[in-house]
């Protein structure tokens, strides 16, 4: 995904968790009240927060933003299935699921990277609040944010559907940017940003502000909304645990995700399936209109999962060191 789509998403996330709180168990309640305090001091920093992964580090050929599933007759079943307010889920019919899967290792690590920036980002505020005011050693709240960020980068990628998917639409298709541009471009179109100063153009509450509004209505994203506002974070059961909203198979981040890349994979096969009718070598998507349709039609869902997950990863995370 591209850079101003990172930050639109996150402050979706932020948004999200504010419209969902009341509906979360009280203690609950508190924590995400207590992160949501901590995180709207940083949405000016967001498009250049989430952006690090890709400009700064750059892990995409290690696998960093990626995670690569090929069906494979000698792989192995995943056990790992993302929670149900996951509506790409819900789109796939459940037997694909029981398909053996090869993982190509040496481009996937993105579960992996997520679940070590959210230990990190609970490592760094425990030894914080362990520390006298002001000791050197101590890390800073701004640290802390950009992690959450770069957080939210990785955990966003996991739902571009060609991000999980073993076949190359990078070259010489280039489907996978071209996909990413027209998102990139929709944003952008709705949400005003000033990209002198890398900022989207908030209202007062720190929320994304809509331009075009008379035109909203016509645009996939606002099919987002009304995803949202269905949308219902249903504990594994009662007990108030840091990995309770991450689905019934899933006790940390990177059981969640790798859930979330099995989703994005068996999209990937539904919009660009095994074997054609497509020509992937030439495939250009503005000139195949069934691909373009079928991708403008999945979107919605792809970007509103990615929204859930990034609320829900951050309040995991943010839980975790609480509860520790
Ligand atoms: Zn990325």
């Amino acid at each position: 995904m591209k850079q101003y789509t990172h930050a639109w998403l996150s402050l979706r996330a932020m948004k999200l968790l504010e419209d969902k709180m009341s509906t979360l168990p009280p203690d609950v309640q508190k924590y995400t009240e207590r992160f949501l305090g901590f995180i709207k001091s940083y949405p000016s920093t967001f498009v250049r927060g989430a952006w690090f992964p890709d400009s700064v580090i750059s892990d995409n050929l290690q696998g960093g933003h990626t995670w690569k599933y090929e069906f494979s007759d000698t792989g192995r079943v995943n056990n790992y299935l993302a929670p149900d307010f996951n509506t790409c889920k819900t789109l796939i019919p459940a037997a694909d699921f029981d398909k053996p899967l090869n993982l190509v290792t040496s481009i996937s690590a993105l579960p992996d990277r997520c679940e070590a920036l959210s230990q990190s980002i609970r490592d760094m505020i425990k030894i914080y609040n362990s520390l006298k005011k002001g000791d050197v050693i101590a890390f800073n709240f701004s640290q802390v944010a950009i992690f959450f960020l770069m957080l939210s980068h990785y955990t966003a990628d996991a739902h571009m559907p060609l991000h999980c998917d073993a076949r190359d639409f990078n070259d010489p298709s280039t489907v996978h940017p071209d996909m990413e541009d027209i998102w990139e471009k929709e944003a952008l179109k709705y949400y005003e940003a000033s990209k002198k100063y890398k900022q989207f153009d908030l209202d007062q509450d720190n929320n994304l502000r809509l331009i075009n509004a008379q035109n909203y209505g016509t645009s996939f994203l606002s099919k987002i909304d009304t995803l949202l506002n269905n949308l219902q974070f249903t504990p594994k059961s009662n007990k108030i645990e840091f990995d309770m909203y991450l689905g019934n198979t899933n006790k940390n981040i990177w059981d969640y995700l790798v859930g979330v890349c099995h989703v994005s994979f068996l999209t990937s096969t539904q919009l660009l399936p095994i074997g054609g009718p497509y020509d992937y070598k030439t495939i250009k998507i503005e000139q195949e209109s069934n691909l373009y349709n079928n991708f403008i039609n999945r979107s919605p869902n792809i970007l509103a999962d990615a929204i859930a997950s990034i609320a829900i990863v951050w309040l995991s995370t943010w839980m975790r060191w609480e509860l520790l």
